[in-house]
């Protein structure tokens, strides 16, 4: 177990990631005796995370079965609110989901309050959820990368991810899966990286060093457009996307 980042004092959200299958990530972000998990992959390893405490709620990025196939069985045993997109409500995408959540909407958990942005790209019901500045981004943003375009296109991929790049610089970034070394070694052909990699678990990343290394934030980053050949920010971004695709 990866140990907990994050503080743990007194009003501090504390986060612990789940490694779940092979590279996934689901989280427990916690405060007081309030204990939400994101992206529950597969029971057990949650439950080994909780160890005998009781869970408040599942929160859900998207409805992808490497993120919600632990939903049901934490449902069975605890009982509990399962949040996701109201988009993916409205579709009944996500197994044993009770609130559909829109852009901008917060959810309260005691002391904690989680906001959701809707960031349609991978899915088109994809949420980051951010408490403070810890943001779990799912399969959207990753560190070095950003998700696959299954459902959405690049402009509007590139518009969700503008909004995320936006953020506090400070903001912690909890990503949905383990690819940071993959994305590291695909950015370096595209532009230099002056940082090295640390090897193991990568994450927290942080969105200061993401917008400095990560070549699918870098659309307007010179040496990625002239990697294009473009300075039309979709194109830019779109080609890049492309090129990870067959990395
Ligand atoms: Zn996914």
């Amino acid at each position: 177990m990866t140990p907990a980042a994050g503080g743990a004092g007194p009003g501090e959200v504390k986060v612990t990631p789940v490694p779940c299958l092979a590279d996934n990530y689901a989280y427990l972000f916690e405060q007081d005796e309030q204990i939400i998990v994101v992206d529950p992959s597969e029971p057990e390893p949650v439950l080994k995370a909780l160890a005998g405490r009781r869970l408040t709620a599942i929160a859900c990025t998207h409805h992808h079965w490497d993120h919600v196939g632990g939903v049901e069985a934490l449902v069975a045993r605890f009982g509990v609110p399962v949040y996701a997109s109201a988009y993916d409500h409205a579709r009944d995408r996500v197994p044993g989901q009770t609130v559909g959540l829109r852009d901008g909407e917060t959810v309260s958990f005691g002391a904690l309050t989680a906001r959701v942005w809707l960031v349609p790209g991978h899915t088109l019901g994809a949420l980051a959820w951010q408490v403070g500045d810890e943001l779990f981004t799912g399969d959207t943003l990753f560190l070095g990368g950003c998700g696959r375009l299954f459902e959405g296109d690049a402009e509007m991929m590139l518009a969700s991810l503008s909004r995320l790049r936006a953020l506090s610089p400070e903001t912690r970034l909890w990503c949905g899966h383990e690819y940071t070394a993959r994305n590291r070694a695909f950015g370096r052909t595209i532009a230099p990286d002056p940082l090295p990699d640390p090897a193991g678990p990568s994450m927290p990343g942080t969105l200061a060093e993401e917008r400095r290394r990560n070549v699918l934030l870098r659309w307007d980053d010179p040496a990625v457009m002239a990697w294009a050949g473009s300075r039309d920010p979709v194109e830019v971004f779109g080609k890049v996307r492309g090129a990870r695709d067959m990395f």
